[in-house]
């Protein structure tokens, strides 16, 4: 009781297939067994003000000089930035070139000097993330992870990763069947069904598209296992997952009716569900939007010309 969990989005979900991808020994050797063992916290420095869906615009730049880089620049939606040992970070290291070819894949420290982070609060009450600026910040050019200027590559290849883990939230699930959760609020009529017709609908629909999920996930495994991943199937996965996990909270919402709303009582664990409910908004969001997903489906998997 009380042990925090596994630090396994950032490292282990996410860098660390990126460093086994593109690290060189030295990286591997540096980072990798401190992820697996999770003394490590990473944040992720991709999002900038203005650069969100169209990522590839950044403008926090790395300067050379000597055998270091100088960064400066400002990154948002910096998940626990606040808490982190060490960033992974998209920089413009030359800014004469086509917008993904000057790009690159660097890591540091987040004590290093001229770094700070200012936590931005939630809607959800919660602060799960920051604004991180870097004025300055002096950066071993061996830090770059892969090529210098080819950091587009590694940093699509971390998203694939990312994308999977997001998509794993559709079949998460929330301890109990949602058919069980809501008999507690709706109760049961005399053949032991919902006593709501219209929320037995939405759950047993919901039921069919959890198990397609469930079929879809299973897939994708031994696609990658077997080598015949569609890079961009996780777009897909990331897509569904995120957009049911959304449902699935809307459900327990209605279900629970005005009870589910209740914000502050130890009764509610201090609004565990809603708070829960606003969070999910987030997840087609987080990763790359449910638009942009679409997007990328249609333009790399089904080949549908562009607008
Ligand atoms: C919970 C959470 C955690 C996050 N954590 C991190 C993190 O740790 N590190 C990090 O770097 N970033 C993080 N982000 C940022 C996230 O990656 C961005 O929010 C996301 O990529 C969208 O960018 P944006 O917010 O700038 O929205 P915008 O790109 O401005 O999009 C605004 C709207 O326009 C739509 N849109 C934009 N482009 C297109 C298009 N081509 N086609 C169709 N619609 C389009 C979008 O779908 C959206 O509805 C996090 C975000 C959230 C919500």
């Amino acid at each position: 009781m009380g042990a925090r969990p596994p630090l396994s989005s950032f490292g282990i979900w996410m860098l660390g297939p990126a460093l086994l991808k593109y690290g060189n020994d030295a990286q591997k050797k540096e980072h990798l067994p401190k992820i697996a063992a999770g003394e490590i916290r990473w944040c992720q420095g991709y999002s900038e003000p203005n650069a969100g869906s169209d990522l590839a615009s950044l403008q926090t730049r790395a300067e050379s000089d000597g055998d270091d880089f100088v960064i400066t620049g400002s990154k948002i939606w910096t998940s626990y930035a606040n808490y982190a040992d060490w960033i992974f970070c998209l920089v413009r290291t030359d800014p004469t070139a086509k917008k993904h070819d000057g790009i690159s894949f660097i890591l540091f420290d987040m004590t290093s000097k001229g770094v700070t982070t200012k936590p931005i609060l939630l809607i959800s009450g919660y602060s799960p993330f920051c604004e991180t600026f870097f004025d300055g910040v002096r950066v071993p050019k061996s830090h770059v992870v892969g090529t210098v200027n080819r950091g587009w590559d590694v940093a699509k290849y971390l998203l694939q990763h990312e994308r999977a883990m997001i998509s794993g939230m559709g079949e998460r699930g929330v301890g109990r069947p949602l058919g069980q959760i809501a008999a507690d609020s709706v109760g049961t009529d005399a053949l032991g069904r919902l006593d709501d017709a219209m929320l037995r609908g939405q759950i047993a629909s919901f039921d069919v598209d959890e198990a397609a999920l469930a079929a879809c996930a299973e897939r994708a495994v031994d696609l990658a296992k077997a080598g015949q991943a569609h890079p961009a199937f996780s777009s897909a996965m990331k897509y569904y997952g995120t957009e049911l996990n959304k449902r699935r909270y809307e459900i327990l919402m209605s279900a629970g009716g005005v009870d589910a709303l209740e914000w502050e009582s130890e009764r509610s664990r201090q609004g565990a569900r809603p708070r829960a409910w606003l969070r999910t908004k987030a997840n087609s969001i987080e990763g790359g939007t449910s638009e942009v997903m679409l997007g990328i489906v249609a333009k790399r998997i089904l080949d549908l010309p562009g607008a």
